[in-house]
Parts: structure tokens; sequence; C-alpha cells
């Protein structure tokens, strides 16, 4: 109560020395910040449709030179509000709504330094970030004290505070249980609020994971900027001797700390506020960026078949272009060979891996030539093992040379628990080189996938050939390991997937690996291939490739799994340059179910956990005056992820917009479906 008190006179303060109001609304009115300062500290706080959402929560940075959590005075604060559409080359949406109101609260630091703080409202949530203007040639970063007090508990997903890897399930837990969390972190209360704490536009600055410091109130932490070893988790370091978390210079502006906010779970998935919060398109020329499918030799050494170097090898030249026939034939725009060079064995890189340097067996000229000729698009695989330094050493060199070539995908890689040097992959030195090697290779019209790098932030709308990452659980769990509960694919969409797109490679039309009994395992990193499976049905393997977005969506099965399958029409089909992109329904860690148009045609995907379900599906998002031909791959009546997952059904019929489907999932399973307008 006495801090309510103070916080009012502190409002009231603020009001009455002539300035505008330190608070702002979004354009529809439901939420609404408001900024205090009191005695110097700066805080703020969220009401949600008139209901306090975010108690007063500090804000400020620490840095060894200047400590920017107190001390301030008020300079001014300005309002102002933007309305307007823009477009990117390629996304869920191409046209995108920015629709915000700002507040521009700028205070000077008892040092003299100004700081900015910056809020910006939108209908689906809000985002704010520091911006600091020190005469400073350089601050040593070693805090910042953004809380998120939330007024009420909450359900959460989240995967752990974890510096070095997202690749986890997801927990659920009571928000007032969550020690520590990864972002997006989402949250649903019991009215149906749904909620997601994340970051935007991340560059030159480590990730903020969440950290509670009592009940529902959370501060960020940042990845530190460097860890002793090479230690999975690092922040609970009780030394006194203060982390660095990152050297910046004076000038210098945090990523923005975003709250997505939804009265639905598939509100958060329709939200485009991260987007929003990235600057317009770097590149000028966009035109050599294309959404692809592709496949290529991956699945193979994952299972333990095949290895990515040594004996087994599995990307030969013979090989490859025995893929790049089927993609040809098949209507896939990219192939993708890993182990194409004598660096990465599965195990670490050798001391002196070249990216230049194919494997003896593979002929990189005839491979790319072949390719080329068939109008298949390349995409080159550099795996690191975490050495970031020999891959920067090299960074130039190596795009050259692959340009030379024609080559205009690179798949990153950095296996290992993190970058060499102590550097946690999650921290500034990590969003430095995942950016580097983004603007070196947009220098050469490469496109880029990068795996085990930095979280999404949307800055593919600034670098937009910054087509899709892992940053998560993906298949690759499935070929070693108890593999990935029918609960993940559910969960991904509502947390993972609102950074941005993920290279889930999903797929697997094999899903017990039968067609592999029998042959010998020569490596594995835990269970043996043939011990394992995907815990799905086949038909959900074919709606992930709608459901979890990527503008590099592969099928990453083997070849001889999809020829012949009449399943594999749809992806043939599938287009992943889509127009526009609607999540229908869903719960998080439920079910979903997702639209996306690709000119005038319509591909559907839902998919559920390990209950099955029956949903009812209006057509209302087809073309009005138009009659469709829809193609529906549904589990068959009897499929079970566990018991019979490879039953399926391909139907056809006639459909328009008034009409509705009822979607049977089995447990564990899916439905696809491929509309196709009828002249
Ligand atoms: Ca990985």
């Amino acid at each position: 109560m006495k801090r309510n008190i103070l916080l009012l006179v502190a409002l009231l303060a603020l009001v009455a020395c002539g300035s505008p109001k330190p608070i702002v609304s979004s354009p529809d009115g439901s939420i609404t910040v408001s900024f205090y300062l009191e005695e110097g500290i700066p805080s703020y706080s969220v009401d949600v449709d008139g209901r306090p959402f975010i108690l007063p929560s500090q804000l400020g940075l620490v840095t060894r030179e200047q400590d920017l959590s107190g001390e301030f005075k008020l300079k001014r604060i300005k309002h102002s509000e933007y309305a307007g559409t823009w477009v990117q080359p390629w996304g869920e949406n191409k046209v995108i709504e920015d629709r915000h109101r700002e507040m521009r609260v700028s205070l000077v630091h008892t040092s003299g330094t100004p700081v900015d703080i910056c809020f910006r409202v939108f209908d689906d949530g809000l985002g704010f970030r520091y911006e600091v203007h020190s005469k400073q040639d350089t601050l040593t970063v070693l805090d910042e004290q953004t809380e998120f007090a939330f007024a009420h508990d909450a359900t959460s997903w989240s995967l752990p505070g974890d510096f070095n890897s997202y690749e986890h399930e997801y927990r659920v837990l009571p928000l007032s249980e969550l020690k520590d969390a990864n972002t997006p972190v989402t949250l649903r209360w019991e009215n149906g609020l749904h909620a997601s704490v994340h970051e935007a536009a991340l560059y030159n600055f480590p990730e903020m994971v969440l950290a509670q410091k009592s009940g529902t109130v959370f501060k960020a932490l940042l990845a530190p900027y460097r860890q002793e070893g090479r230690r999975r988790r690092g922040q609970a370091d009780a030394s006194a001797e203060p982390v660095v978390r990152a050297y910046v210079p004076g000038e210098f502006q945090t990523a923005w700390r975003t709250i997505q906010i939804a009265h639905s779970a598939v509100g958060l998935v329709n939200s485009s506020l991260i987007l929003n919060l990235n600057e317009p398109s770097k590149i000028e020329d966009t035109s050599w960026i294309k959404p692809i499918k592709y496949i290529g030799v991956w699945w193979s050494l994952h299972l333990g078949i095949e290895n990515w170097g040594g004996d087994h090898h599995g990307a030969t030249t013979e090989r490859a272009l025995q893929y790049i026939d089927f993609a040809a034939a098949n209507n896939i725009q990219g192939v993708l060979f890993e182990g194409w060079n004598d660096a990465w064995d599965g195990s670490n890189a050798v001391p002196e891996f070249d990216f230049t340097r194919p494997a003896p067996d593979f002929d990189i000229q005839k491979v790319t030539d072949y390719a080329r000729e068939k109008g298949i698009l390349y995409i080159t695989h550099n795996e690191t093992g975490g050495n970031v330094a020999r891959f920067e050493e090299q960074l130039e060199r190596s795009l050259d040379w692959a340009q030379g070539l024609g080559i205009h995908g690179l798949k990153t890689g950095y296996a290992g628990g993190g970058l060499y040097g102590g550097y946690p992959r999650h921290g500034q030195v990590g969003v430095q080189h995942y950016q580097h090697v983004v603007e070196e290779a947009a220098k050469r019209q490469i496109m880029v996938d990068g795996h085990e790098v930095i979280k999404a932030t949307g800055i593919r709308r600034t670098w937009p050939n910054f087509m899709t990452r892992e940053c998560a659980k993906g298949m690759e769990y499935n070929g070693w390991s108890r593999g990935n509960t029918p609960t993940h694919h559910e969960t991904l969409p509502y947390t993972r997937l609102l950074g941005g797109p993920m290279d889930y490679t999903p797929g697997v039309f094999d899903v017990l690996y039968r067609n592999i009994a029998g042959k010998p395992q020569v490596r594995t990193w835990g269970m043996p291939g043939t011990k394992c499976r995907v815990n799905t049905t086949l038909v959900k393997q074919i709606a992930n490739w709608v459901v979890l977005y990527s503008p590099m969506q592969m099928a990453c099965d083997l070849m001889e799994n999809y020829e012949g399958h009449p399943a594999f029409q749809f992806f043939r089909d599938f287009d992943a340059d889509c127009d526009e992109s609607t999540a229908l329904q869903g719960e998080v860690g439920e079910f979903i179910s997702v639209v996306r148009r690709a000119g005038d045609r319509f591909f559907y995907g839902a998919t559920t956990d390990a209950v099955g379900r029956t949903l009812t599906e209006p057509l209302t998002f087809l073309s009005e005056g138009v009659t469709y031909k829809a193609i529906i791959y549904a589990d068959a009546p009897d499929a079970h992820w566990e018991t019979n997952p490879y039953a399926y059904e391909i139907r056809e019929q006639q459909v328009t917009r008034s009409d509705t489907l009822t979607v049977h999932l089995a447990p564990g399973g899916g439905q696809a479906i491929t509309f196709f307008p009828m002249k």
C-alpha cells in the first residue's frame, strides 16, 4: 500500500511538472503501460483490459562505469503514433500491419548520461528498450534490472535458462514455481488470457533469460560474456566478483523486451509484434531470396547407418547426384549434403578443418554443376564444432568460394556444449558471430539456415537472407534417443516459433525405421537408431510441414522412403513460399490447426498431442466464389502414434468456403489438406 501511494505521488509529480502523461495505451485501448520515476529509480507497470497485469517493476542497466539503474531525472516524455503496413519478401504473411503508440521517456543520469526508455504498445502486446548515450568509449555491462512482476500466477511453458542450448523439451509449471527460463516464456491465465515474454532485434548483446526473484516476480538475466570451461549452465555464479555480461560502445541500445498478449493461444501465433519491432530490410535487392523445399543426405547420419566422414561416408558424389535428380523430379528446389567436406566426422572438428575442402569421394564441382544444370539450389554445410574463431578466419574466403560455385544456401552448425574459448553460445560473442555470418552471406547472395545459433528475435525482417534456424529440440533427437514427445510439436508453435521460423526438419515417413532394420549401426550418440522411432503418426509428419513454419522446409527422410509413396504428393504440391497464414484453433501443448495461402492455393495442417481429437473446421478462409478440390491426407480411423502409426488415407472432395470439415486426428496424429481452385 505504501509503495502504491509513493507511486501515485511519483505519477502526480510527473504530471504536475508539465510533461505529457507517463502513460501509453494500445490503439484499441486494451493494454496500458505506465511509467514511474520514484526517488530516481525508473519503473513501469502494465494493465490489460483495465486490470493489473504487470505490477510496478524496476527498469535499468548496471555498467561498471555507470550504474544506470537509479539517480535519474526526467527530462522529457514524448508520445507518437504510427499506423501503416509493410511488405516482406517472404514470411508467414507477406503484408504486415504495424499499428502502435509510442512513449519515449528521456532520462538524464546523475553522471550526465542521457538514457531513453522507449515503449511501443500494440493491440497484441508491447515492447520497450533502453537507448544509452554515454560519452564513454566502452561500457562494461554487469546486469540488467528489468523486472516482470506478474500480478497473477499463471501456467507457464518454457525451456530452462540455459545459455548454451535450446534443445530441451518444454516444461509446464506454475509461473510461481519457475526458477529460471529461456524465452519465449508462454503464459496462460484462467480467464483465457495468454502472453509470451521474449525479445526482439537482438544485436551485439547477450540473450535475456528470466530469473525468479520471488513468486511471480522475475528479473532479466543476461548471458555472461564468458564462462569458465564449457559449462552448460552458467547463471548460478555465487562468486562476489560481478560477472561481465557484455562490452558495448557508450552509444548503444538493447534488444526490445517484449510481451505478446492475446485472448487465445492462436492469438499469440497470429501476432506480428516481434517483426514489427525490427527494422526494415537492409538488403536492397531481395529478388534472390526465395523460400524453398529441400532434401538431402542428413537423416541417415542421425540414424547411424551412414556417417559424416570416414568409412560409411554418406555424402558421396553418386548419392548427391541421385538426390538432385529426385529433387528435380519432385518439385523440390534445394539439396543439402552434410558431410560433404572432410572436416566434421560426427564427433569433433578436426584441427585443420577447411570449409572449401571436399571429402575425397565428393566432387563438389561436379555436384554443384549438376545441381545448377537441373535448376536445384545447393546448400553448403559448415559444421564448426563451436570453433567460431576458425570459422571467422575462413569466413570471407569460404563464402567467396561458395559464391564461385553458384552456391546460394548455407547451413551452419555449432555442435558441442558451448563455443570455443569459453564463450556461451547465446552470449554477446555468439550473437556478434552469427550476425557477421549472415551479413557476409548477404553480400554474396547466400541464404542462411543456422543450427545451434541464437534464438530468433525477428531480425529476418532486417536481414531476410537469415531464412530459418533450429534453436529447439528438432527431429535429430529421434535418431539417437527416446525422441520428442507428441506434446513437443504442440508446444513449439506457441513458444519457439513465436520468435520466428524453425528448421525442425519434419517429414519422416518410415516412423518405425522398418526400412533400415538389419542395417549395421556405424555410429551413435546414444541409443542405436534401430532402437529409436518417431513418436507421431505418418500423417502428423505431413501436417508438420504446414504447422512448423520454415521458408527452407526439409523433407528429411531417406529418398527411398518417399519414392512411389502416394502421400508424398503433399510435399510435391506444397509451396514453402506462402502469402498469408492463420492459426485457426488450438491450445498450448495440446493441438493446433493452421492454414497457409500460397497464390490461389491453400495448405492446411492440424496436429495433436497424444490425445486423439475431432476438430470442426469452417472453411471460411477459402476465397469467395471459388470451388476447390480438397485432397485430404488423414490418419486412418484406427491410426495411433504408438501402435499403428503408418495407417493413413487420402480422400478427395469438392468444397467451398461455406463448407465445414470434420477433421479427425488420431492420438499423436494430424491431418493435412491441399486446396486447389477448380478451373
Ligand atoms: Ca541441433
